[in-house]
């Protein structure tokens, strides 16, 4: 049987390679284009994924946080003019699944209990009470808001860096790393 250089690939492109998926890893993060779907396996554990959830990642660049030093006021509308946000689809194992949709819960009960500490601690000291009441409410609200946030948060990766074509997404499980590196080569001539 003679060999013909011009033949089709013998091994056929996965059905579940998305050919717009592009990747590259900088740094130990996982750069994945825009609008990519990674292959299906799961970006916590490795293993198998059976769903996908969206998640919205966003940066924010770090000298922002000396600007809340100085003045909430002018840090808060520098901080939404500079934060960039992209949405993903993120390959996960059922357990990892829930254990994300449970962190992203977690997250909006520490935002509401953040809100409605503050909101109460200003209405009270807007009603004069006792000064330490408002302040203790306000003070309570954000360190338990803050706390239940940065804790969901460790049920899902986050994004180093969100640039104008990818999201650099650390702590990517090595197989799933792989995985995506392989699909990505899986491009048609
Ligand atoms: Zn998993």
């Amino acid at each position: 049987m003679s060999f013909d250089p011009y033949a089709p690939p013998a091994a056929p492109i996965a059905r579940d390679v998305d050919l717009r998926l592009t990747v590259f890893v900088e740094d130990y993060k996982l750069a994945i284009k825009k609008g990519s779907t990674l292959p299906a396996c799961c970006v916590r554990c490795g293993e198998p994924a059976d769903t996908r959830v969206s998640h919205r990642f966003s940066f924010t660049p770090r000298w922002v946080g000396w600007l809340f030093l100085l003045s909430w006021c002018f840090a808060l509308p520098v901080m939404f003019a500079v934060t960039k946000r992209a949405s993903l689809d993120m390959p996960l194992c059922s357990p990892h699944a829930v254990a994300w949709k449970r962190g992203r819960t977690q997250r909006w009960i520490g935002l509401g209990v953040l809100v409605l500490g503050v909101a109460l601690g200003i209405v009270s000291l807007v009603v004069e009470a006792p000064e330490e009441v408002g302040l203790t409410l306000i003070g309570a609200g954000l360190f338990v808001g803050i706390l239940l946030a940065v804790l969901a948060s460790k049920q899902f990766l986050r994004a180093d860096k969100v640039d104008e074509h990818y999201v650099y997404v650390v702590g990517v499980h090595p197989g799933a790393i792989a995985a995506a590196l392989h699909a990505s080569t899986q491009r048609p001539l």
